[in-house]
C-alpha cells in the first residue's frame, strides 16, 4: 500500500539552498518516503494520507547532516563508554549521519584484510540496522600503507563509498595519501583528511601543504578536532582548492569563525558543512549540529535561515546525497521545530541569530515519524502533532 505523508500548516519551510533558503509554502506531501508536492495546502491534493501532520505553524526543515561522525556499532560507543548516543543526536534534528572512520573499535585492524573486512561490515551492520531510526552511513576505512588500486576496487564492489579521514592510519606522506585518494575516487569513494594537529595520543599533525597534495574532496575539520592549524594555513586553505570545508563541534570555535569569514569573502559559503566529530575525547554532543548553527550565526553574523543549510543542504550537495534538501525525489527526511520557550527575538530565525537553539518537537526519516518532542533540546512554543 502506498504511504502518503501530509504535513499542513507549517510557518516557516526552510529548503537548504543557500539560493533560495525559505519557500512559499505551508504544505508537504511525501509518498513511499520521497517528497512528492511542496507548496499551499489549498492547491495541493491532501486527500487519502496514511499519515497525518498538523504543524501548527512551527518551522519545518531537511533533517541535519552531521558529516562527521565515528560511530562503531549499534547504538554504543567504545569511545566514552555510552549508550544510545545515536538516538540523543536524533533529538538533536540530525536525521544523518556520515562516518569519517571506525577508529574507535578496540582492536581497530590495521592489516590490509582486516581494515577492508571491517569496512564492509560497517557498512552492512548500519545499513541493515538503523538506530532509532538514523541513517548511518558508515563504513569508511582508514588508509595504511600497502594498500593497491586492487583493494579500493574491491572496496568499492562491495559497497564502500567513503575513506576515513586520511591520516589516523600509517600513510601520513602526502604523495602516497594523494594515490590513494585518486584510486578511491577512480571508483567511486569520497574521501576526507584529518586537518591539524593531533586529535588524541596516537595520531599526527596534518597541515595545509599535506591536506593540497592529498586532494581529499573534504576538508575534515578545517577547524582541527581539536588544535587547529595556524590562521595563514586556514585560509590558504580556503583559497587554494574547492573541497568541502568541513566546520566541526569539537574543533577551535575561533578558526571555525576565521573559516566562514574567508568562505564569504571569496562568495564561497556553499562550500561550508557541519560535523560535530565525535564521540571523541570531548564525549557526545547530541545537540552538537544545532549548536554550530547557532553559533556560526550569531558570532558569525549570517541569517539562520543560511546558517542551516551548512548543516543540510550543503552537506547533500557536496556529498551527493538523497536527503538535506526539500525538492520532490529528495527523502522526507525532515526536522521540525520552533522558537524555544523563553528564548529572546520575533521569531525563531532571530531567536536563532541571537544565539539561541531552537527547540524541536518532531524528527521525520523516509516519511515516517522517528521522534517527537525533543528531551535535549528547549522546550519549543509550539510543538506539531501527530494526528493519525
Ligand atoms: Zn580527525
Amino acid at each position: 500500500m502506498t504511504q502518503k505523508l501530509v504535513i499542513t500548516n507549517i510557518g516557516l519551510l526552510l529548503s537548504g539552498k543557500m539560493e533560495q533558503p525559505i519557500l512559499e509554502a505551508d504544505c508537504l506531501i511525501a509518498t513511499d518516503g520521497k517528497i512528492s508536492a511542496v507548496g499551499r495546502e489549498k492547491d495541493m491534493d491532501t486527500e487519502g494520507a496514511t499519515t497525518s501532520v498538523d504543524a501548527h505553524g512551527v518551522t519545518l526543515a531537511p533533517g541535519l547532516i552531521d558529516s562527521h561522525v565515528h560511530p562503531v556499532i549499534g547504538d554504543y560507543t567504545p569511545r566514552q563508554q555510552q549508550l544510545h548516543w545515536i538516538d540523543s543526536t536524533l533529538h538533536g534534528g540530525v536525521t544523518t549521519m556520515i562516518s569519517a572512520g571506525e577508529v574507535h573499535l578496540p582492536g581497530r585492524p590495521k592489516d590490509v584484510v582486516g581494515l577492508k573486512a571491517m569496512a564492509i561490515a560497517s557498512q552492512r551492520w548500519y545499513e541493515n540496522f538503523r538506530p532509532s531510526g538514523m541513517k548511518v552511513l558508515a563504513g569508511a576505512p582508514i588508509l595504511e600503507k600497502g594498500m593497491v588500486e586492487e583493494d579500493f576496487k574491491e572496496l568499492a564492489g562491495a559497497g564502500v563509498k567513503l575513506l576515513g579521514e586520511v591520516g589516523l592510519g600509517s600513510v601520513k606522506d602526502g604523495k602516497t595519501a594523494r594515490q590513494m585518494v585518486d584510486w578511491a575516487r577512480k571508483y567511486g569513494i569520497q574521501s576526507t583528511i584529518h586537518t591539524g594537529g593531533p586529535s588524541i595520543p596516537g595520531s599526527g599533525l596534518i597541515d595545509a601543504d599535506m591536506v593540497l597534495e592529498t586532494g581529499t574532496d573534504v576538508i575534515g575539520h578545517i577547524n582541527g578536532g581539536h588544535s587547529a592549524l595556524p590562521d595563514d594555513q586556514i585560509m590558504c586553505l580556503c583559497e587554494s582548492c574547492t573541497a568541502g570545508l568541513e566546520i566541526v563541534h569539537n574543533g577551535n570555535e575561533r578558526a571555525a569563525l576565521l573559516t566562514l569569514n574567508t568562505a564569504r569573502e571569496l562568495k564561497q559559503m556553499d562550500r561550508i558543512i557541519l560535523g560535530t566529530d565525535g564521540p571523541a575525547g570531548s564525549g557526545v554532543q547530541p545537540l552538537g549540529i544545532l549548536r554550530m548553527v547557532a553559533m556560526l550565526s550569531s558570532l558569525g553574523n549570517v541569517p539562520a535561515e543560511i546558517a542551516f543549510c551548512f548543516a543540510n543542504g550543503n552537506t547533500s550537495r557536496q556529498r551527493d546525497l538523497d536527503t538535506g534538501l526539500i525538492d520532490v525525489g529528495y527523502a522526507a527526511d525532515f526536522v521540525l521545530m520552533d522558537q524555544a520557550q523563553h528564548a529572546p527575538g520575533a521569531n525563531i530565525l532571530e531567536s536563532i541569530q541571537l544565539g539561541n537553539l531552537p527547540g524541536i518537537g518532531m524528527t521525520i526519516i523516509d516519511g515516517v515519524v522517528t521522534s517527537q518532542r525533543s528531551r535535549n533540546t528547549p522546550p519549543a512554543q509550539r510543538l506539531p502533532e501527530l494526528l493519525a
